[in-house]
Parts: C-alpha cells; structure tokens; sequence
C-alpha cells in the first residue's frame, strides 16, 4: 500500500524512541538538546556592579548638574573589576569605578566617565570631578540576580545548547550538562555493483558513495554514523548484516535493495527478521522507501539511487535522528518561492525537485532547478539549497507560480 509522505513521517516517528540523557562537556553539549532543568549555584550577576566606567555616585548629589552648572565631588576610592570596596560612598563624594567592579555602599548610580571632567586636583582619591549630567538612581548598574538567582533554572529541558547556553552553563559553574545521547546509526550499502572508493570500478561496477553521503547526513543531523561493509545482493548476508546493526546501533539505514527488482532482498529479509511498517510512498524521486524496526531498532531502508537516498534521509531520516536527541523542532522550515522557469511534472506523485531559492533585488524570495532531475545524479542537490515541493495531482507550473519549498539550508525551527 503506498501511503502519504505525512502518513510515513508520522509512522517513522512512532518506531523511534528518545534516547536516554548522558553528560556531555559544556563544548561537547553544542547544538544538543538538555534533557533537565540547570540551575544556577549563585545569583547572576552575584553581586551589584557598574556597566560602565566611570563615578558610582548618589543620585542626589548630581540632581543638579549640567555641561553648563557642573556639579564638584571628592573622590573617596577607586575600584577596579576584581576589587571589593570597603569605602562607602555618601552625599558630595564618588568612587572612580571600573566595568565589572562592585558598587560601593552609598551609592546608587554611576556617571559614565564621558559625562565627567577631571577636577582640580587628580582624579584619583583625594582628587575631584566635575559632572556635567544629572544621574537617576540604578542608572548603570547590573544588579545581583538580574540574569537568574542561586538554586533557580537558568536553561530548561528541552533547550538547545547554543553559544549563549555554554557560556550560561559557565557562570554557573557547569561544566557538563545532561543532554541527549547521539543516536549510533549504521548505514549499510547493499549492491553487487558497488566497489570501494580507493577503487577504480570495473565494468559494470560503481563506487559506494551513498555510504559516505548518508554517513555526511547522519553526522549533519548529529548522529555517530558506523559505516558498514558492502551488503552484496544475497539473502543469507543481507540478514547477516541486519543482524549485526540491530545488535549494535540505535537506528539502521540501508540503502538500495528495496525495489521491485529479482536481487533485492532488503524487504523480504526486514519482513522476516522484524516488522516492517511500510514500503512505499507516494513521492519522487524514491517512490520505494521501506521502513519498520528490527529488534526494536528503528530500520530505513533508502532507495539506491544517490539523490533519492540524500532526499529520503532529509524527509524522513534526519527528523527521526533529531526526534530521538531530544528536539521539539523536526522538520525543516518550509517558504513560498516564486518560480523562475516553467517545470512539468507527471501527476502521479508529489515531487520534490533539487532547486536553489534567491532573494530578489525587491527582497522577494525567487525558486528556480539546480540542474538535471535524474535521481542518479547528485549535482543538483550539491549546487541546489532547497527541494521544490510539487502537489500530487498537478502537471504544470509556470514560471511566476508560487511554489513551496523545503529549506536544506535553514534549521528547524527557523521561522
Ligand atoms: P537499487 O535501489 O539497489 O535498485 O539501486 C538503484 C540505483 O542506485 C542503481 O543504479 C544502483 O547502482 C545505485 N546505487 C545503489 N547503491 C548505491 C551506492 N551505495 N552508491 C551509489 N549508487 C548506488
Ligand atoms: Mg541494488
């Protein structure tokens, strides 16, 4: 039966299962999902502290001052980042301060040094300054607590570590985090055809490329791809190598063996060893995708054609690898393009087409082919940034039609 290409995500998604959290460095959880709450041991800022450099003063005793009418203060103490003041700070005098330094007792705002003039004497302590600008009480200041307070959460489950994240997880003393594991993926290659890279194929032969690019994908979508042997086109080895990945991987990918053809025995041999949930959707390229799980492991099985192995993995691979680190967002961003060129397609299926989208000089968002169609071919996909999303049931698009494209070069989630 085939079935739609939402029926078959969703049913992919139903065979897989999160993965259990482990701890990660701070640089390691990049681009990871937390699986628990992070907490802070102290108060973010931990303790009230200039944002500029310049004088911590009392509001009041500048309430009147201007470029015109400057008002005199006594300098009482210089503090530096780093330093703690013992020096309180009252009405008439200011504490020269740095960026990052703490805040005297007695003072509530500080005058940026740009809004100051040196006074008569230095203007270190025993010196003066001249303020030419009224201050309110807090201006300048980051006070303790501000970014989160001791026992609080500062990062959440289900987060993704990002830059800020790591550096959050510093100041509060993390050096690891609790993130979901990464998903061990075999990939398996089956086809008597293929020979090794480092081989020059023989007639009749191909190298085993979709190894290497499914493996490229896996580690995109932050998978630990383990590459496999070539399978050849015989039952006996092919359960062989099933059995081995569903022993040692957290999800199995093979690709080719799954048509209709006298040596493809993927399907046959999943059937037996394990449950398969479907074989067929209704898309192109890759009309034959087989999915189902062996020993519970989560198996795809991808057409042998490289574009349609590379636009399988992305529609159904790729969010069922994010699914099981944790992220709440799955699938790539989708945008209307309008088209450049005309393209015809059979009505049988829905397709999706290697294209590239640009901006236009008005800002409008332009869809045009990134080469030849044939799903043998893998130069579209590598000049290409998204796939042209083309409805079952319709033939012709014409150039200035609105289409759908699927972002390649967007993250998840990006709006
Ligand atoms: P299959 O799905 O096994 O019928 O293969 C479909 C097409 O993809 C055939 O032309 C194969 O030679 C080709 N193909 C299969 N596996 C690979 C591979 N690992 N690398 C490159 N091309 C492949
Ligand atoms: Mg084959």
């Amino acid at each position: 039966m085939t079935i739609s290409v939402e029926q078959a995500r969703e049913r992919v998604l139903s065979r897989c299962r999160r993965l259990e959290p482990e701890s990660a460095s701070m640089l390691e959880a990049l681009g990871r999902v937390l699986a628990e709450d992070i907490r802070s041991d102290i108060d973010i800022s931990p303790f009230d502290n200039s944002a500029m450099d310049g004088y911590a003063v009392r509001a009041v005793s500048v309430a009147d001052a201007s470029r015109e009418h400057p008002v005199t203060l006594s300098i009482v103490s210089y503090i530096a980042a780093g330093d703690s003041s013992e020096e309180e700070v009252g009405e008439g005098q200011a504490a020269r301060i740095m960026t990052g330094a703490p805040m005297p007792k007695g003072a509530d705002s500080v005058v940026m040094v740009e809004h100051t003039e040196p006074g008569e004497r230095s203007s270190m302590p025993g010196g003066t300054v001249r303020v030419m600008r009224a201050a309110r009480v807090g201006e300048n200041i980051r006070y303790r607590g501000e970014e989160v307070k001791a026992k609080e959460a500062v990062l959440s489950r289900g987060d993704v570590v990002g830059a800020p994240a790591v550096g959050l997880l510093a100041s509060t003393g993390h050096e690891s985090a609790p993130v979901y594991r990464r998903p061990r993926v075999a990939v398996l290659s089956t086809g008597d055809e293929l020979v090794e890279v480092t081989e020059k194929p023989g007639p009749g032969k191909i190298r085993n490329s979709n190894s290497y690019s499914i493996s490229a994908q896996v580690l995109e979508a932050g998978g630990l791809p383990l590459r496999y042997p070539v399978v050849p086109d015989e039952p006996v080895a092919t359960r062989e190598a099933l059995a081995r990945a569903a022993g040692e991987a957290d999800f199995i990918i093979a690709s080719g063996g799954v048509s209709a053809g006298d040596l493809d025995f993927v399907r046959p041999v999943l059937e037996e060893m394990g449950e398969l949930e479907f074989f067929k959707v209704s898309m192109r390229p890759g009309n034959p995708q087989t999915m189902g799980s062996i020993e519970g492991v989560p198996f795809f099985g991808l057409p042998g054609n490289p574009t349609s192995t590379f636009v399988g993995f992305e529609i159904f691979v790729r969010p069922a690898l994010r699914f099981m680190q944790g992220h709440r967002e799955l699938f790539r961003p989708m945008c209307i393009a309008t088209l450049e060129q005309d393209v015809k397609k059979k009505p049988d299926k829905r397709y999706y087409l290697r294209g590239r989208v640009r901006r236009s000089d008005e800002g409008r968002l332009l869809a045009s082919l990134s080469g030849g169609q044939s799903s043998a071919l893998l130069g579209a996909a590598h000049r290409g940034n998204c796939l042209l999303v083309l409805p079952q049931g319709e033939t012709f698009f014409g150039a200035g039609t609105e289409v759908e494209t699927m972002r390649l070069d967007m993250e998840e989630g990006t709006p």
